[in-house]
């Protein structure tokens, strides 16, 4: 059994990020780029999958520029086997993504496909369940448990207030919530071969996929600074603040 795993090059999660003067979006110049947190975990996890002899291949995939091929390298040094680069400069929106990842399946064939619930840059949280839609997979989204059988998947759900566990039919789509597992870090020697495993670069017009936006992203703002707080001494001191000078009570 196949498992492909979508991963994306985000700004890295450390970096604090500054909106461009002309507001268009945010600044991406000399900035540091990372796999997004929930895609490292969904690669995990179907390392684990094949760790366990569940999984046979762990195919990786991307769309994105020439240097998302780093994240796709840093997937392979984690235990990846080959990569796929669909190569666009475009900012490709989640419906272009999922038409993309399902034309992948089309050639593949996996049984599962796992991908981050969310990416931290755009707060989509949509290509999962479109992709499932188009391929006609189950889905199991927010995913913190996820077990396979022969031919089907239990994927335990973080709800609101609990836990939900689905027992799906293969094929599926999965997508990682964070406790699904922690990631491990690539080693040296797997970093050095990883570079030797294969990596394809394709297009969106081999997949016959139109990637032209159409959502236009009219202005972004950075959050009004917040103000510095004071220390109160007492209880009477707190609530004569908040009637006479916040006035919310
Ligand atoms: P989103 O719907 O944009 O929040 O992204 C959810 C998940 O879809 C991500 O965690 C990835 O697994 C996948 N995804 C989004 N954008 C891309 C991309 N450009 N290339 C590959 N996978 C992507």
């Amino acid at each position: 059994m196949k498992a492909l795993v979508a991963v994306k090059r985000v700004v890295d999660y450390n970096v604090k990020v500054r909106v461009k003067s002309d507001q268009t979006g945010v600044e991406l110049a000399n900035v540091k780029m990372a796999m997004n947190p929930f895609c490292e975990i969904a690669v995990e996890e179907a390392v684990r999958l094949k760790d366990k002899g569940m999984v046979s291949e762990v195919i990786v995939v991307t769309v994105g520029p020439q240097v998302a091929q780093e994240q796709l390298r840093t997937a392979l040094a984690l235990g990846a086997d080959r990569a796929i680069l669909i190569q666009t400069d475009e900012d490709v929106q989640p419906l272009a993504i999922a038409k993309l990842l399902k034309a992948v399946a089309d050639q593949e064939q996996p049984q599962i496909i796992i991908l981050g619930k969310q990416a931290i840059d755009g707060d989509n949280n949509q290509t999962g369940q479109m992709l499932a839609a188009l391929a006609g997979f189950s889905q199991g989204t927010f995913a913190s448990v996820v077990k396979l059988e022969s031919d089907k998947a239990l994927v335990t759900r973080e709800i609101d207030g609990g836990l939900q566990t689905l027992q799906l039919t293969l094929p599926v789509v999965v997508t990682t919530d964070l406790r699904l597992n922690e990631p491990r870090y690539a080693s040296l020697p797997n970093i050095m071969k990883a570079k030797k495993k294969p990596l394809d670069v394709k297009t969106p017009a081999d997949f016959g996929v139109n990637v032209t936006p159409t959502i236009k992203t009219i202005k972004v703002e950075a959050p009004k600074e917040r103000q510095a707080g004071i220390m109160v001494k007492t209880v009477e001191e707190l609530v004569e603040k908040l009637k006479n000078e916040a006035k919310v009570i």
